[in-house]
């Protein structure tokens, strides 16, 4: 069984590594050949890495018709709005991803919030404009905090918490007359500010049906309590223990089966991982946003917990089976802590050498993940090449086992310029 993986982050290292173990694990099992397109340094360990950018669909797809491979899996959002799924399906290809009309739930946040609307799921009251003007008119008559939002892809930079309505006039400003994300801010969307707690869910989705994953905190400021410019997320811990038996099910009720339901009233047939992020108010689930993909660094915590076989999971989603395969997770805690480079959110500094990542070190319940790493040119080593470096995933019995674990293993990883939060899985 051969399968492509596409991306180069951390999230694609934690997939990669799962069907690689999975397979180890049980040596009846099918052989499974991983290649990965770019992959980054630690996927190289599991897989054959391939250089081909996540955006070139054409020869992604003429990889995976030349290497006669099963199943493509897609990490990141940027090809999964292209149409990647679109173009491998009609190319007779087995692709796990939604096509890109469901992948509008993340790459347009008007159509999300508006289809939202007309399943009913419990949001922010929010209005879109593609007029600067009749947008600004709008916040004037707005108190802060106003939530201004690209309407397209800005790789999790396009939306600003204005505390006046000067400053959100100002941002609208930047987004639709100084083009700011280009065109993903000709529309914005302008939101009413809620305050709560956030939880990240990830479901597998399929015709048939869905499966939740364990739900899991993100930790999206860069310093300690939550402090400072907001990143991609700093680190994860799942599953949490804030949401109650209530309240997941007003999650399924109200979030999943309305969304699902929608999307097949309009003609959208979602395969792949759908992923809300909800403020929850007063043990109410309320939708921020939709993602059409595995979070990152929501993935790592709920791959390490999952007992499943991920192919088969994918497998059964692209076969519309997933009404008929139970899917585990362990009882155990998990959590995931990310080292940024110097410079990260801003401008992150490449090219520090990296040391303390021997795969020796790993063990069953501590292991290191990459994202922005890469060989150096001029000699073999491993060195910094983005804001999000590394991941440090842990589990344990408890969530305390597992964040003594993570941060001694951080302790041995040493490059120019680390930095990570310490205060992972502690929020009251
Ligand atoms: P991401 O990087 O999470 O994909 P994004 O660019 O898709 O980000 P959103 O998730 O919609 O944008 O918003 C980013 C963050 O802004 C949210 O995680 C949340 O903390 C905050 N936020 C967004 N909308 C609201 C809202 N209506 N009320 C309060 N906070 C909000």
């Amino acid at each position: 069984m051969k399968v492509l993986v596409i991306g180069s982050g951390a999230r694609e290292h934690a997939i990669v590594r799962k069907l690689v173990l999975d397979a180890r694990k049980d040596s009846s099992a099918r052989e499974v050949f991983v290649y990965a397109a770019p992959g980054n340094p630690g996927i190289g360990m599991y897989a054959t890495c391939v250089q081909i950018e996540v955006t070139d669909i054409e020869r992604l797809l003429a990889f995976a018709i030349e290497q006669k491979i099963d199943l493509t899996v897609v990490g990141p959002e940027a090809p999964l709005a292209l149409g990647i799924v679109d173009r491998f399906l009609a190319a007779g290809l087995r692709v796990f991803g939604p096509t890109k009309e469901a992948a509008k739930l993340e790459s347009s946040k008007a159509f999300a919030r508006e289809l939202a609307e007309r399943a009913g799921i419990p949001s922010p009251h929010f209005k879109t404009f593609s007029d600067p003007g009749a947008a600004c008119n709008y916040v004037e008559s707005l108190t802060g905090p106003i939530v201004v939002k690209a309407d397209g892809l800005a790789a999790g930079k396009g939306v600003v918490i204005a505390n006046t309505s000067d400053e959100a006039q100002k941002v609208i400003l930047t987004l639709m007359e100084e083009h700011a994300f280009e065109g993903a801010g000709d529309t914005v969307v302008i939101e009413q500010f809620l305050v709560g707690r956030e939880v990240s869910v990830m479901a597998f989705v399929d015709d048939s049906g869905y499966a939740l994953m364990p739900l899991i905190e993100d930790h999206k400021q860069l310093y300690a309590e939550d402090r400072g410019p907001n990143t991609g997320g700093m680190g994860t811990y799942g599953p949490v223990d804030f949401v109650g038996e209530d309240a997941l099910q007003k999650i399924r009720a109200q979030v999943f089966d309305r969304v699902l339901m929608q999307c097949r009233k309009e003609g959208i047939i979602f395969r792949g991982v759908l992923f809300a992020g909800l403020m929850m108010v007063d043990g109410e689930p309320n939708l921020i946003e939709f993602n059409v993909r595995f979070g990152d660094p929501e993935t790592q915590v709920a791959l390490e917990l999952l007992e499943t076989e991920l192919l088969s999971i994918f497998e059964a989603v692209s076969d519309d089976r997933m009404n008929q395969t139970p899917i585990h997770f362990a009882a155990d805690s998990a959590i995931c802590v990310v080292l940024t480079s110097a410079g990260y959110p801003e401008s992150p500094r490449k090219g520090d050498v990296i040391t303390g990542i021997d795969a020796s070190q790993d063990s069953e319940f501590v292991y290191t993940l990459h994202a922005g790493t890469r060989f150096s040119e001029r000699s073999s080593d491993l060195v910094t090449h983005g804001g999000r470096v590394l991941c440090v995933v842990a589990r344990g019995e408890s969530l305390a086992l597992a964040r003594h674990r993570a941060y001694e293993r951080i302790a041995t990883i040493s490059f120019m310029g680390k930095h990570y939060r310490d205060d992972i899985g502690l929020r009251e």
